[in-house]
């Protein structure tokens, strides 16, 4: 349960699954969304496709994963995209459903978006809108962070400034961007503290199961490759199924070494592919 983790009585292991883009993998993503409930997570996150075109969506699997598959659902909300009506309108539909947790982000501009439109967002930042959403309602409210600094934030301590402006404005918890060098954060937590950012977090987890992942949702995460996983995918990137037992694996003693060192949380990017995820949790 997600309140495992509110009150940090356990590690929770939780998913992230993607909103489709299309009507087609829409009608496709309930088989996934069964299968990957089937491994038990505390909890799983939907995401809000980029730009708010899909708003419904995202809070239709939350309420699937709550009601149909008896799970703590959180739906993503972005601050592009989201008028305060909208937000507004978004809080009814998500009360109506019974879901308690959301996760409130600034999002990024779509390439479809001019400036104009981006900067003429209600809700500046994510901080503004987890203010808007504590002040008008009984949400709970997750924030994001960055191990290693967001890719606009001028200095790794601007961004953790304004990562404690988060958590001042209500984020009962935070859920890290991808990395796969356990030192980063490690050493990002250590730093969280020391700007008094207590509040539990987890560790965002991507398995790395094809060579071509790192050219795509990694190169626009900004997370760095170390060594050991670029001799990875040097070794095995050729060889389909070598490349995927070495990438569930690498995630694995990731998440292992994560649990002994009594990290909060452990949020799996799952990418809606129920198989990788499985063999992962059979091993944690
Ligand atoms: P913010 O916290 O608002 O920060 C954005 C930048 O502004 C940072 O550089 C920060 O340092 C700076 N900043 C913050 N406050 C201030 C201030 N007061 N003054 C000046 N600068 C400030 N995107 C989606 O579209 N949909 C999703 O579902 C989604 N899910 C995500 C899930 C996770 C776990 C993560 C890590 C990211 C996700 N994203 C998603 C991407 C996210 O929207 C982008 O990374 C976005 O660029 C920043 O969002 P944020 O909430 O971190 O922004």
């Amino acid at each position: 349960m997600l309140d495992d983790l509110l009150k940090k009585t356990k590690t929770t292991i939780s998913f992230e699954v993607l909103s489709p883009k299309t009507q087609d993998e829409f009608n496709a993503v309930f088989e996934k969304l069964d299968a990957l409930a089937a491994l038990n997570p505390d909890f799983m996150s939907c995401t809000y496709g980029a730009g708010g075109s899909r708003a419904g969506k995202t809070v239709e699997m939350a309420a699937y994963i709550q009601h149909r598959l008896h799970i703590d659902a959180m739906a993503h909300m972005t601050c592009v995209g989201f008028k305060r009506a909208d937000l507004q309108e978004n809080c009814k539909l998500l009360e109506k459903e019974g879901i308690r947790y959301v996760m409130a982000l600034r999002g990024d501009r779509p390439s479809t978006m001019s400036d104009e439109q981006f900067e003429s967002r209600e809700f500046l930042y994510a901080s503004d809108m987890i203010r808007y959403l504590k002040a008008n309602t009984s949400l709970s409210v997750a924030g994001v962070c960055y191990p290693e600094k967001h890719y606009e934030a001028e200095s790794f301590e601007s961004d953790l400034r304004h990562l404690k402006e988060k958590v001042d404005a209500g984020a009962d918890f935070l859920v890290t961007q991808l990395f796969f060098d356990n030192d980063i954060f490690y050493r990002f937590k250590e730093k969280a503290q020391s700007f008094g950012i207590t509040v539990p977090i987890c560790a965002g987890i991507m398995p790395i199961t094809g060579a071509n992942q790192l050219g795509t949702s990694v190169n626009l995460s900004g997370s760095s490759v170390p060594k050991a996983l670029e001799d990875i995918i040097d070794k095995y990137g050729d060889s389909k199924e070598d490349m995927h037992k070495a990438g569930v694996d690498y995630a694995v003693r990731q998440i292992l070494d994560l649990k002994e060192r009594g990290v909060d949380g452990i949020h799996i990017y799952t990418m809606n592919r129920p198989k990788t995820t499985a063999e992962i949790v059979a091993q944690i």
